[in-house]
């Protein structure tokens, strides 16, 4: 409801996603900062109850490395998850602001190790974030890890469930994902592989193999590049009318390997 949206005020936009808005807010009466995650809302019964994944999945998620949840309402036919606010920006801010010098070996594993404990305790619950990068990583002011977005994220039914859907982030996708095969966690451990490279040389894997003409034999890299060099940065998920692509709204479908 509007009241709800009335108990914060305005600061300015920090990101524009394909999805909404990210607000950094001001709670009026403890006058703590705060990030609004405005997402439209869409008409389409199923579609909207997996838009709603996001904040109750967020919600049950409770860890040191994990952008803390506070409330979550829906206002006309927008949903805004209210959360921790991360001032140090996201990661990939923070690669480029870096330029060419590296970081060094300290921050990359404290860093590192940080993604890791959250990555863990998210796949302890059974839940693949399956849009690991720089960018859905964010810093505190005394640099400590947060992992956020959770809008790519599902739940699978069993340990040994296995997902299908299409998504992520071409730079970051594990090659099972490319080749259209059942996953786990194990493709989130992928991207944070391609993240660490990144902390660690600046850029992505992917570029890397470009300019040295290596070709992965396992996957379909050129497609992939295709998709990546189109998208850059963006998720699949929210764009994507790739073929072979599941809709969104099966995302939280898991089957057991057959
Ligand atoms: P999208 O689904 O559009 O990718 P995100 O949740 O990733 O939405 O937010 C988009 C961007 O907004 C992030 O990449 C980050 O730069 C910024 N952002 C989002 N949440 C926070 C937060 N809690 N603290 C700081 N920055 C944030
Ligand atoms: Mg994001």
């Amino acid at each position: 409801n509007r009241s709800s949206m009335e108990r914060y005020s305005l600061h300015k936009v920090i990101g524009e996603g394909s999805f909404g808005r990210a607000l950094l807010v001001r709670c009026k009466s403890t006058q703590e900062k705060y990030v609004v995650k405005e997402i439209q809302l869409p008409k389409n019964q199923s579609k909207l109850e997996s838009s709603r994944r996001e904040a109750v999945l967020l919600s049950r998620m409770k860890h040191p490395n994990i952008v803390a949840f506070r409330e979550a309402f829906e206002a006309d036919d927008l949903l805004c998850i209210v959360m921790e606010y991360c001032s140090g920006g996201d990661l990939l801010q923070r690669i480029r602001q870096q330029k060419t010098a590296q970081f060094c070996v300290d921050d990359i594993l404290r860093w590192f190790a940080q993604m890791c404990a959250a990555a863990k305790y998210i796949h302890d619950k059974r839940v693949l974030h399956r849009d690991l990068k720089s960018k859905n990583i964010f810093l505190t002011d005394n640099g400590t890890i947060k992992l956020g977005d959770f809008g790519s994220a599902c739940i699978l039914n069993s340990s040994k469930a296995y997902a299908h859907t299409y998504v992520g982030t071409p730079y970051y996708v594990a090659p099972e994902i490319w080749d259209n095969k059942p996953y786990n966690n194990k493709s989130d451990v992928w991207s944070l592989g391609c993240v660490l490279y990144e902390l660690c040389t600046l850029r992505h894997p992917a570029s890397e193999t470009e300019e040295r003409g290596r070709r992965p034999a396992r996957w379909n890299r050129e497609e992939g590049m295709k998709v990546a060099d189109l998208l850059g940065e963006k998720s699949l998920i929210k764009t994507s009318t790739f073929e072979g692509v599941e809709s969104p709204e099966a995302c939280c479908e898991s089957r057991e390997p057959g």
